[in-house]
């Protein structure tokens, strides 16, 4: 059994067809996904549709919508955790974060606000007493700073999830000393990205967890090169499915079976984000 910890099932890319992939996935033995929201429109239809599969849900507004986002969306995820605190399928908050990557969000300005979205945040993460879903790309030193003023004053943030880690191994560190798991997908399973596939091979059994980003990151075998692209063929979707796959091609470079990796990250999953864990023991009604 595999738990997909990061699938945006919810996206426009599934609009079509998303009961269908996951109904899928569920055969391929993926009995969980994580469906992280990106912004408070969406909070309500991702609640649905997790409940409508089985599936469990966190609530944030990512980093890639801070620019759109206002004070009214930050009032509106603090009150959805209130409303919906008894939801059993609701894990933790996310997507959360920040990107120092995309250009437009680069502006002295942008880089304020989204630290500001960020920081609001993990607040009401810490206030609602929920694990966090993080977004770090060119950020993990913010990322980390914002973690440790939490805790600095007083308030923690229950630990959660740094998804599609590429950092380094000291930042892997110390995200783990805050109570985090590092996620892994698709990026790892390319022979070219040797650092982070050295990583994913020394890091302790306990960090690792797996997830897609559905329908984001295509592991290698559904990657569209940019010539490709140029001359017209669409990127490979990536889906849910695709996870026993990953994580096969993943559990030599650490030397184990498929078997044991997938029981491993999947204790790791459930150890992480309680209320997963809470779930999975009750068994087939749970998820399933
Ligand atoms: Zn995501």
């Amino acid at each position: 059994m595999w738990i997909d910890t990061h699938c945006h099932l919810d996206a426009p890319e599934f609009a079509a067809d998303a009961l269908a992939e996951r109904e899928r996935a569920r055969a391929a033995a993926v009995s969980c996904c994580v469906l992280p929201a990106v912004r408070a429109a969406d909070f309500e239809a991702v609640r649905a549709l997790a409940h409508r599969t089985a599936d469990v849900y966190a609530l944030g507004i990512h980093p890639l919508y801070v620019l759109q986002a206002n004070e009214a969306d930050l009032r509106r995820l603090d009150e959805a955790l209130g409303d919906w605190r008894d939801d059993p399928r609701l894990v933790a908050v996310g997507e959360i974060g920040l990107d120092f990557f995309v250009p437009a969000l680069c502006t002295p300005q942008a880089r304020a606000r989204q630290m500001h979205f960020y920081r609001a945040q993990l607040a009401l993460a810490q206030r609602h007493g929920l694990p966090v879903l993080l977004h770090v790309r060119r950020a993990v030193d913010a990322v980390l700073a914002g973690l440790r003023a939490q805790a600095v004053a007083g308030r923690p943030v229950p630990g959660g999830i740094a998804h599609a880690f590429n950092g380094s191994a000291q930042q892997a560190q110390a995200l783990m000393a805050l109570g985090f798991r590092l996620g892994f997908g698709g990026a790892a399973t390319f022979e070219t990205a040797r650092r982070l596939r050295a990583l994913w091979a020394t890091l302790p059994a306990e960090a690792l967890v797996l997830e897609t980003d559905a329908p984001d990151i295509p592991p290698q075998w559904l990657y569209v090169p940019v010539a490709q692209r140029a001359a017209g063929q669409d990127q490979g979707r990536n889906t849910p499915c695709e996870l026993p796959r990953i994580g096969a091609a993943l559990a030599p470079l650490r030397g184990v079976s498929a078997q044991v990796l997938a029981a491993q990250t999947t204790a790791n999953a459930c150890a992480v984000l309680p209320r997963l864990g809470a779930l999975v023991r009750q068994g087939p009604r749970g998820t399933g």
